[in-house]
């Protein structure tokens, strides 16, 4: 189907109008989430078609040189976009440099034919392949929207590559903007491709990028710094079912701060505070790669060892014990002498034990560390 070239370029602009409308003004709320420089990109995109949709009617210097600058343009905002989704400084002067080199060597060549169309399309697929390597480089752990803008970038380096073949084969009057001719409709459709692919593309890695921070975000002890109840438990599901899996041993530890109440009593909230700080930090650092911590509760902090038998753990906490009796914490001159209790459960998961069996387990024992004087570890009994 081969469809009237300006009026094609007359609808692409007008969607791209309104899809880039709409996010210039949500965009502006929040300057630094990419959607305003996304919404200029369309925006620009689509004036830039505007500008195709009157080429033989007006000035070359608007439909081809002027239109050209605002595609190039339209790229560079788009390319910006993409450090600022992640909350990094973009690349402004190199993403413009761009248009201005378009605009310089156009104006140079308006007289030419070729050359001036080759130009353009090696600074614009100069521009996509500069998009595509940032698309890759921006992408959320675990997220597809990065995808979408690889798909919508690789489209336009296609589009342009069509049209480099068309001008190289000796026939450039073809792709002037006002010849309907099926080369010509499939060039437009890429390019409307391009616009939404890129647009809906820096969208969804935006929403994506603030999800991830979310989900950091609830998931991390906001004082310790360290991970929370629920993420060390969804970790401790996790890792019992790679346990059971690989038939491998995994032990936990719950660890109890002993009198950490007389410590706030004598010496404030604050030093408390800084007295868990202290805690988690020490022990994290003391931890092996593979083993976890976690806050569980005020003054309790959950241990995960993959692969360490229940005496392995045993050893390990008794270590993490001395070690921490060893450096005591330190606050506003105080010097405060810590310890903890600890149970300690290790198995090879059977299809029977689950996470809340472990942690029942693990706190019985801990209960029986506290009973038998505090500042020492006790093994759950097995059964
Ligand atoms: P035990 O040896 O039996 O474990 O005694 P304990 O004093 O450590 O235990 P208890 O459960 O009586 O008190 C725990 C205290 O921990 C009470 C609570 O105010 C304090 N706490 C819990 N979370 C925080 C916190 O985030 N900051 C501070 N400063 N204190 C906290
Ligand atoms: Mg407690
Ligand atoms: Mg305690």
């Amino acid at each position: 189907m081969i469809a009237h070239t300006q009026t094609l370029f007359g609808a692409v602009a007008l969607v791209a109008v309104i899809m880039g409308s709409c996010l210039i003004l949500v965009g502006q709320l929040r300057h630094r989430d990419g959607m305003l420089t996304t919404g200029l990109g369309m925006l620009s995109h689509s004036l830039a078609y505007i500008g195709f949709t009157l080429f033989g009617q007006v000035s070359m210097w608007i439909t081809y040189v002027l239109a050209n600058v605002l595609l190039s343009t339209a790229l560079s905002f788009y390319t910006v976009s993409l450090p600022l989704i992640h909350a990094r400084r973009p690349p402004w002067r190199l993403a413009f440099a761009f248009p201005l080199l378009l605009g310089v060597l156009l104006s140079l060549l308006i007289d030419t034919q070729e050359p001036r169309q080759l130009v353009a399309c090696v600074l614009l697929f100069t521009q996509c392949l500069v998009i595509l390597h940032l698309s890759r480089l921006h992408a959320v752990a675990g997220g597809r929207a990065h995808r979408v803008l690889m798909i919508g970038a690789g489209i336009s380096l296609f589009g342009l590559g069509i049209r480099v073949v068309v001008i190289l084969s000796g026939a450039p009057t073809e792709m002037h903007y006002d010849v309907s001719n099926l080369k010509q409709t499939v060039s437009v459709a890429i390019g409307a491709a391009t616009i939404i692919m890129l647009s809906f593309g820096l969208v969804l890695l935006s929403r994506e990028r603030i999800e991830s921070e979310l989900r950091q975000t609830a998931l991390r002890d906001t004082l310790t710094g360290i991970p929370n109840r629920l993420a060390i438990l969804e970790q401790l599901a996790d890792e019992l079912e790679r346990a059971r899996r690989q038939r491998i041993p995994l032990s936990i530890a719950m660890l109890d701060l002993d009198h950490f109440k007389q410590i706030n009593d004598s010496y404030g909230h604050l030093i408390g505070d800084a007295v868990l700080m202290h805690c988690a930090d020490h022990l994290q650092q003391r931890l092996r790669r593979n083993d976890s911590i976690g806050r569980y509760g005020g003054e309790e902090f959950l241990l995960i060892l993959p692969g360490t038998d229940a005496s392995g753990a045993l050893e390990l906490v008794d270590q993490l014990r001395q070690s921490l009796t060893q450096h005591p914490a330190q606050g506003e001159g105080h010097v405060i002498a810590l310890s903890f209790s600890a149970g300690v459960h290790g198995l090879t998961p059977a299809e029977h034990d689950d996470v809340t069996s472990m942690l029942l387990k693990a706190d019985k024992a801990l209960y029986a560390a506290k009973h038998a004087g505090r500042n020492t570890q006790m093994l759950a009994a097995t059964s």
